[in-house]
């Protein structure tokens, strides 16, 4: 870094002193202190500066120029030009070339921001692909006895997605009300269950008990005893459903119709 930095001052104090030369007397060919002299006569040596400068931009149609330039006089120094390419401005998004379909892939690619042009290079395939919904389709009903299958059916043109499909298990159908198997009545339970909607068979396991009913007493009380002027009577009702008797009734001794009224 020492030894470039010397050069570099070395060439700017020829410079000065070269220029200075040139505007005073004429050439006086002296150069005695002056190792490094080219013999160009009043031509800036020239020093590069760090980086390249842009002598033209680019576009995203036309190739730009840079080069180096001295540091002494700034101008472009010959021989080290180089070209700037074509550089388009890429968007940060792809933007869809040919949208896929169910069953045809598309493409996208980043387009510059200036032109618009797609950048070359950055086109990628977009797959093609069937639309997943939310709820199946039943493709085959299952039965009481026969499994049955449903798949997702695209969103778009409706065909069952491939591997989509699962079994729908085979099953009878539970009723919403209850079949009864066996009424109750007074003195029994019966029974009721479930029996599938579709074929009619009675599901297992969904067997319940109806429990017993009041009993039906009949309208009329039978006599069993008639009261006497010594005794009273009973009277009672039966069950019309069991004949059991379910209700009895003691019947006072009624008043002596020859007493004395009061
Ligand atoms: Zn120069
Ligand atoms: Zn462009
Ligand atoms: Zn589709
Ligand atoms: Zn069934
Ligand atoms: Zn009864």
């Amino acid at each position: 870094m020492k030894a470039l930095r010397l050069i570099a001052l070395t060439l700017l104090l020829l410079c000065v002193a070269l220029l200075a030369a040139s505007c005073g007397d004429e050439p006086s060919g002296d150069g005695s202190a002056d190792a490094t002299a080219t013999g160009s006569g009043a031509a800036c040596a020239h020093a590069a500066e760090a980086d390249y400068t842009v002598d033209v931009p680019a576009t995203c149609t036309s190739v730009g120029s840079k080069s180096y330039h001295c540091v002494l006089c700034g101008e472009s120094i010959p021989g080290t030009e180089v070209e700037i390419p074509v550089s388009h401005v890429r968007s940060t998004s792809y933007t869809v070339d040919v949208a896929a379909t169910c069953t045809a892939s598309g493409s996208q690619s980043y387009h510059c921001v200036l032109c618009g042009e797609i950048i070359p290079g950055t086109s990628v395939a977009i797959p093609a692909g069937h639309v997943q919904p939310a709820e199946y389709t039943v493709d085959k009903a299952a039965t009481c006895t026969v499994a049955g299958s449903k798949s997702y059916h695209c969103t778009i043109c409706g065909k069952s997605i491939p591997g989509t499909s699962v079994t729908v298990p085979a099953g009878h159908v539970q009723p919403t009300d209850y079949t009864v198997d066996k009424a109750a009545n007074c003195t029994y339970t019966g029974t009721k269950s479930y029996h599938c909607a579709l074929c009619g068979v009675k599901l297992p396991g969904t067997e319940v008990t109806i429990p017993t009913t009041n009993h039906n007493p009949s309208a009329e009380y039978v006599i069993a005893f008639a009261p006497t002027q010594t005794t009273p009577g009973q009277k009672y009702k039966v069950c019309t459903t069991c004949g059991c008797v379910i209700e009895e009734t003691i019947v006072d001794i009624p008043p002596d119709p020859n007493s004395p009224i009061n």
